[in-house]
């Protein structure tokens, strides 16, 4: 695909009416190609600026007072014409009348606006959530890794999938991404040096795995630390973020240090991605790509057990 298709159907791309085959040439292309992939997040940014200036716009916002006010003017305006005789009150009401039917119109056309808008994020989040569809499968070597703790990985990891998706697949957060160290001094500490253990972890399968990037990027309002590898041609994400004491953590973790690569499980695979994962005392961590899953879980145990020990060190010194 030559650099100048992406930008042409950047803006079908990226309002999802692609055909499926254009879409894999486009995310291929945009993988190698770093002008292209500048190109379309400026382009998404223009999107989302232009979406959220039409919404907010105050004098669409007004519409429903003013026409109300201008109703009522018209109407006291014309009764007050009308004890001048008959003919002149009707000539009035008739104007009236016909401001509100052109009034009418434009809240109209608005409102139909604003309803094709709503619909297209509906669609949005409608095959997101057609593509989550669970499909139940069992922890690999059947370890039992605490109910707890899986309820709490399972919860978070939708999210984390729908943050492979968006940010390491498709390149459309509504948030740019930021730098991993900048996020680790202002969010998280634990992002600083998460890279190094990460990448020390899958150094065994060197040949196999290579480094894209990293960064800290935010969806659905949840913050990750973002490893993004490469398998095969293949991409990888790997995700940390941060559990919350209150609501994430219903139990205390029962995983002990030793062993950790066993503490990795099989989350339920959402819109087709396999999701390998394991927590900690207060991070979870999602290995996330379209790999089979015994290749997805490879990675995700290779790289456990120095994660795990990143992380543990972080959160006693946190
Ligand atoms: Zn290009
Ligand atoms: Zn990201």
């Amino acid at each position: 695909m030559q650099c100048h298709d992406p930008r042409r159907i950047a803006d079908s791309y990226l309002g999802d009416e692609l055909l499926v085959e254009t879409n894999h040439e486009v995310i291929a292309h945009l993988e190698s190609c770093p002008s292209c992939r500048g190109e379309l997040a400026a382009r998404r940014d223009l999107r989302v600026k232009l979406r959220q200036a039409i919404l907010n716009a105050p004098e669409l916002q007004m519409r429903p007072e003013f026409a109300a006010k201008l109703r009522v003017q018209l109407q006291a305006h014309a009764e007050r014409k009308n004890l001048f005789g008959m003919f002149n009150g009707r000539a009035v009401w008739l104007a009236a009348a016909a401001c509100l039917v052109i009034a009418g119109a434009f809240a109209l056309r608005v409102v139909q606006n604003r309803r094709t808008l709503t619909t297209a994020s509906q669609k949005i989040a409608d095959v997101r959530r057609g593509n989550s569809t669970k499909k139940e499968s069992s922890p690999p070597f059947g370890i039992d890794t605490g109910v707890a703790s899986r309820a709490v990985l399972f919860g978070v990891s939708e999210t984390a999938a729908g943050d492979h998706q968006n940010c390491a697949v498709k390149f459309r957060l509504e948030q740019q991404p930021i730098d991993i160290k900048t996020a680790g001094r202002e969010y998280d500490p634990a992002y600083i040096g998460l890279t190094n253990a990460a990448l020390q972890g899958v150094r065994e399968l060197a040949d196999q795995v290579t480094f894209v990037e990293a960064h800290s990027c935010v969806f659905e309002t949840r913050r990750f630390g973002h490893i993004i590898l490469k398998h095969q041609g293949r991409l990888v994400s790997v995700l940390v973020t941060a559990l919350d004491r209150s609501s994430d953590l219903s139990a205390e973790s029962t995983e002990s240090s030793k062993n950790v690569d066993q503490i990795v499980t099989a989350c339920p695979s959402v819109g087709g991605y396999q999701i390998s994962c394991f927590k900690t005392n207060s991070h979870a961590v999602f290995v996330i790509s379209d790999i089979p899953e015994r290749g997805n879980s490879a990675i995700a145990r290779a790289l456990a057990a120095p994660v795990y020990e990143h992380l543990a060190r972080t959160e006693r010194h946190a």
